[in-house]
């Protein structure tokens, strides 16, 4: 990689004893026109950056941000990590990505922190231990690893966990992954800002973009942003909840709908959760990070909006229904919280690829469950600008699937896609 300064023990040592640290990133100022321009600087637009440049020698390319890099919902996740989604497609494309979070550190020479702790998935209901089961044999099938445990087991793996069948949400097995797990989301950021800064991208922040221009073939030209116009013949939008809203400047009207979703930390813990927990039923999900601070998240707004807040009986619900799996959490204060505009697609499955509109590519749908994507999406979203043609992984995933009706249900298979 080129003007990358490694990250090793021997730096490490040589910076302890007073050498000083170089910038991450450069700052870059906009040029006049660039081969791509990526509208979102979260962890997709990053990566496909990173991507484009380090796979498919695409080097002038400039990622825009309206605010800071990582400041959207790369920056507000509860960063669960796993590939155990049902349909064949989703388990291809999310296995993708969790293969390359296995090396993700080493390859950006960066400490993203992704750490294969295990994700269990709770089941309260007959019908939910079904539907795990079914899971997991369609997940064998497709060479992806998740088991079943009894109440007994799940207990022995999560000793916090209560499985006493007097609870309110009584836990009748659990499937687990147990490469799943988490990493650390600004890490995940800055990992693929500083990789793709390295090999000449510009990233480019408090940049918004305003408007798609484009000639008479109806083609993309560049954008209008808050810092003047940028020229480009490629354009890939990766821009989450507010994608729809870049996406209706080219006029392509999209299949999203925007909801915010907000998650909540308590105050630092020694370690007790030795796993990530989710449970679709309650729809609540915990982990406990590095600090200590037990991460918690809950269910989307019942109605879209762009208010980051969310409203406070989901952070309630979502409390109560994590009480009554780990009563001995009763006593913990809640230390902040705060929310994310997530994007979702009516069979809740991402969509990506091209547009009808010749240049303009978009990465978008991830809802609720994006963040353990972010490598995998990048890539095969830079291979589908890079050729002009969609990722043999990201094929299913087009935007004309809503036409064509080959919808991927995860909607009806997971209910929830965290
Ligand atoms: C509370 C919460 C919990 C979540 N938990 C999980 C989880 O546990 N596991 C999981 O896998 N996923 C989770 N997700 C989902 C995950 O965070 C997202 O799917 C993923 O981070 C999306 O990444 P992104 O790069 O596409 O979007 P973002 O990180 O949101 O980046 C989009 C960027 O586009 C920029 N932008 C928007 N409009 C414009 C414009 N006009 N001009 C320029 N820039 C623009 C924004 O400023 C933003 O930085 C959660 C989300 C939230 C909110």
């Amino acid at each position: 990689m080129a003007h990358l300064s490694k990250f090793s023990f021997l730096s490490l040592l040589r910076h302890g004893a007073g050498k000083a640290w170089s910038r991450q990133w450069r700052d870059a100022q906009p040029k006049a026109a660039y081969d791509v321009i990526i509208v979102g600087a979260g962890g997709h637009g990053l990566a496909t950056a990173y991507y484009l440049a380090a796979e498919h020698g695409v080097r002038n390319v400039a990622v825009l941000d309206k605010g800071w890099l990582g400041g959207g919902n790369t920056g507000r996740n509860t960063t669960i990590i796993r590939s155990n989604y049902l349909r064949p497609e989703s388990a291809a494309l999310y296995e993708h990505a969790l293969k390359l979070w296995e090396g993700l550190s080493r390859t950006l020479n960066y400490n993203v922190m992704y750490s294969p702790r295990g994700v269990l998935k709770l089941a309260h209901t007959h019908h939910e231990v079904q539907v795990e089961k079914r899971h997991i044999y369609a997940n064998r099938l497709q060479g992806i690893d998740n088991e079943w445990l009894t109440p007994a087991e799940a207990a022995a793996f999560c000793p916090v966990l209560d499985v006493g069948e007097r609870s309110r949400h009584p836990i009748l097995g659990a499937a687990l992954q147990r490469r799943g797990g988490v990493a650390r989301h600004d890490a995940v950021a800055w990992a693929y800002a500083r990789a793709a800064s390295a090999y000449g991208v510009d990233i480019i922040q408090n940049c918004a973009v305003t408007a798609v221009t484009r000639d008479v073939s109806g083609a993309v030209t560049g954008v209008e942003t808050t810092r003047g116009p940028i020229g480009a013949v490629r354009i890939g939008v990766a821009a989450a909840g507010h994608t729809s809203v870049v996406m209706a400047m080219a006029g392509v009207r999209m299949p999203l709908e925007s909801f915010p979703l907000q998650a909540l930390v308590s105050e630092p813990v020694k370690p007790v959760l030795p796993c990530v927990v989710m449970s679709n039923n309650v729809h609540a999900y915990v982990s406990q990070s590095d600090k200590g601070e037990l991460v918690i998240g809950g269910g989307t707004d019942a109605y879209t909006s762009y208010s980051q807040a969310g409203g406070l009986y989901v952070s309630c619900e979502t409390l109560a229904a994590i009480l009554e799996m780990f009563p001995s959490f009763r006593r913990l204060r809640m230390l902040r919280n705060w929310g994310g505009i997530v994007d979702t697609t009516p069979d809740r499955s991402p969509i990506v690829g091209t547009t009808p509109v010749t240049g303009l590519y978009v990465n978008c749908g991830w809802g609720t469950g994006g963040f353990k994507a972010t490598p995998g999406s990048g890539h095969v979203f830079a291979a589908t600008i890079a050729r002009d043609a969609p990722h043999p992984l990201a094929a299913p995933f087009s935007l004309d699937r809503f036409a064509t009706g080959r919808l991927i249900d995860e909607a009806a298979a997971a209910a929830v896609a965290h």
